[in-house]
């Protein structure tokens, strides 16, 4: 399949909104999609001495409600997921990592959305003073992973990239009790 057509219909800060059409040269197969256009998200599981994980609880307006979550940002211009994750863990938690690891990257929902999330394990920290954007209000907690496990299955956490973020870090560094 090759995009045949893209016409930008919606602008704002986060995102763009595309009408595109694509089409199989071969077989002419063709489809019709609008699609949220951005440029990607860095995501940041901040993992302690003690093994706990720290989660950020802010007003997610799609949701309706507060949200417990892994710390996450989108790109800037030209930016790499890696330094994303470095700059939004510091200004979102005041927390400098030594360590990163790579966890996953993964389509957030490519039926409509363009957005590309990485996470990664970040390990070897500092504490800082946070920095959060004039329209962020974020409270930060440290949960032990027994507490995450426990929030994902009551349905208490139900965002995908901590989902996805989470179990990853399982498998790589599997639970001592
Ligand atoms: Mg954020």
């Amino acid at each position: 399949m090759k995009i045949t057509s893209s016409r930008e219909v919606y602008r704002c800060a986060l995102f763009a909104v595309t009408e595109d059409e694509a089409a199989d040269p071969k077989t002419g197969f063709a489809i019709k999609r609008s699609v949220v256009r951005h440029a990607g998200s860095a995501v940041m599981m901040a993992v302690d001495e003690k093994r706990r994980i720290l989660l950020v609880r802010q007003y997610r307006l799609p949701a309706g409600k507060c949200i417990w979550e892994l710390p996450a940002g989108r790109l800037d211009p030209g930016e790499r997921p890696l330094q994303a994750a470095k700059r939004e863990l510091a200004e979102e938690t005041g927390y400098k990592a030594r360590t990163w690891t790579k966890l996953a990257s993964f389509w957030v929902s490519p039926g409509y959305v363009q957005e590309r999330m990485t996470i990664y394990q970040a390990t070897d920290l500092t504490a800082g003073k946070a920095t959060p954007m004039d329209d962020e209000r974020i409270e930060a907690r440290w949960f032990t992973r027994r507490e995450v496990k426990e929030m994902i299955a009551s349905g208490k956490i139900a965002d995908a990239k901590t989902m996805v973020g989470f179990y990853r870090g399982l498998v790589r560094n599997p639970a001592r009790g």
